[in-house]
């Protein structure tokens, strides 16, 4: 058996880790002229968890996961409010869970498959065809392969799903925020060594996380009903725009802006579309679903989702159909509750009214309470 996996993001690479393991061979296809790497700290854990043990790659996950010293919370004039220890933050994520780079756990599954994995590096999909045998993909260096499943792992802006499903627009679900992320080359003096610091005011989040070996990362979330104009002006005319009033280590952050290889810049949106599959061709991660970073589980499902889509395609050889539904029908329900934790959780992040701000960070504040923090790891991580 044959799959064509656009995207070597983590839920494509995750899809032909998985795949192999049931014998499969598979072919990625990536826009991107090298692997991306970077990005933002995860938290992984749930089905991904449980999925990358049976996978094989749990310990070279767990090699990678770090965890913050200490993460503290400033006030807009940027003195410190109040902190949790790496002990709160460890009893609140649970023993099954861990905090890892983005690019980390790509790395760890990238080096799981490159050895019998062909990827194309630089390639996108042009056009989809299928019949009752086989799906025909038209690939932008001009070949046509042929496979028994096409996945779309293409991510939020899927190619994919605008040729098989129709246009974004119809399935996109703005969440009304917008996030940046870049690595620092420099840590910002004011932010202690391994530990994060972020401060919330007037709609806009910003933080520096620290993501183990002495990496940075730069992150901004702020809401978009303020005249903070459209993704299409970038990162580097945006971010000064709409945080340049914010002083404590702002203006150090946004100069790494200059120096920062690749900027993660978009706008907070979900997938809401009722099927995931259209004949032999499936979307798998944020391309089909994107629970978003609110819901703070989308690379947990992504790994999660492709285990489990090898497992429906290994219990129905040969019906491909049969396999897609009855994997469709056992993660939706997992997946519908994490959009809805998302929307739940927009509705106080970096809230613009002090008091709701406040509010919103009390049970943080209480976060080292026993009975608080069962309450947070239900409610917040368990969704
Ligand atoms: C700031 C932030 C914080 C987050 N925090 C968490 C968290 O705490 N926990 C968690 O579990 N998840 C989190 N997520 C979500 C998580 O990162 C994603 O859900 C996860 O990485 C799954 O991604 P994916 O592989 O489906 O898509 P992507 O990572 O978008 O990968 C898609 C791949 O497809 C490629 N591609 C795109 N278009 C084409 C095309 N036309 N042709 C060929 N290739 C193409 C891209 O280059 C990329 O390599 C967060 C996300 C953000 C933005």
């Amino acid at each position: 058996m044959r799959v064509i996996i656009i995207g070597a993001g983590i839920a494509g690479l995750a899809a032909a880790l998985r795949l192999r393991q049931i014998g499969w061979e598979s072919l990625i296809i990536e826009r991107a002229p090298q692997r991306r790497g970077g990005g933002y700290g995860v938290a992984f854990g749930g089905i991904g968890y449980d999925a990358a043990e049976r996978m094989g790659i749990l310990p070279a996950l767990k090699d990678k996961a770090f965890i913050t010293k200490e993460l503290v919370y400033h006030k807009a004039n940027g003195q410190r409010s109040f902190s949790l220890t790496r002990e709160t933050i460890a009893a609140t994520m649970g023993n099954r869970s861990m905090n890892i780079l983005r690019g980390d756990v790509e790395t760890v599954l990238y080096e799981a498959v490159r050895d019998t994995t062909e990827i194309r590096f630089a390639t996108t999909i042009d056009a989809i065809d299928q019949d009752e045998r086989a799906v025909h993909v038209t690939l932008s260096d001009g070949s046509i392969e042929h496979a028994d499943l096409l996945i779309g792992a293409d991510g939020l802006h899927s190619a994919t799903r605008a040729l098989a499903f129709g246009p974004e627009e119809d399935y996109r679900l703005d969440l009304d925020h917008m996030v940046a992320v870049y690595m620092l080359d420099k840590r910002p003096a004011a932010i202690a060594q391994g530990t994060t610091g972020t401060l919330s005011a007037g709609g806009r989040t910003v933080a520096v996380i620290s993501v183990g070996d002495g990496r940075n990362v730069a992150f901004f979330g702020y809401r978009t009903d303020r005249s903070t104009g459209t993704p299409a002006d970038g990162p580097h005319k945006t971010l000064p725009r709409v945080y340049g009033d914010m002083g404590w280590v702002v203006p150090e952050v946004l100069a790494g802006l200059q120096t920062a290889d690749s900027i993660y810049f978009d706008t907070i949106s979900q997938m809401v579309l009722d099927t995931w599959s259209r004949g032999r061709v499936v979307l798998l991660g944020d391309a089909a679903w994107c629970v978003t970073l609110f819901a703070g589980y989308g690379s947990s499902l992504a790994v999660g989702g492709a285990d489990l889509l090898g497992a429906a395609l290994e219990n129905n050889p040969g019906d491909i159909p049969a396999a897609l539904a009855q994997w469709e029908a056992g993660l939706r329900p997992e997946v519908e509750r994490k959009q809805k934790l998302g929307r739940r959780v927009k509705g106080v992040y970096a809230p613009a009214n002090p008091f709701v701000l406040w509010l919103s960070q009390l049970p943080l504040r209480l976060a080292s309470l026993g009975p608080v923090r069962h309450y947070m790891a239900r409610r917040y991580i368990k969704g």
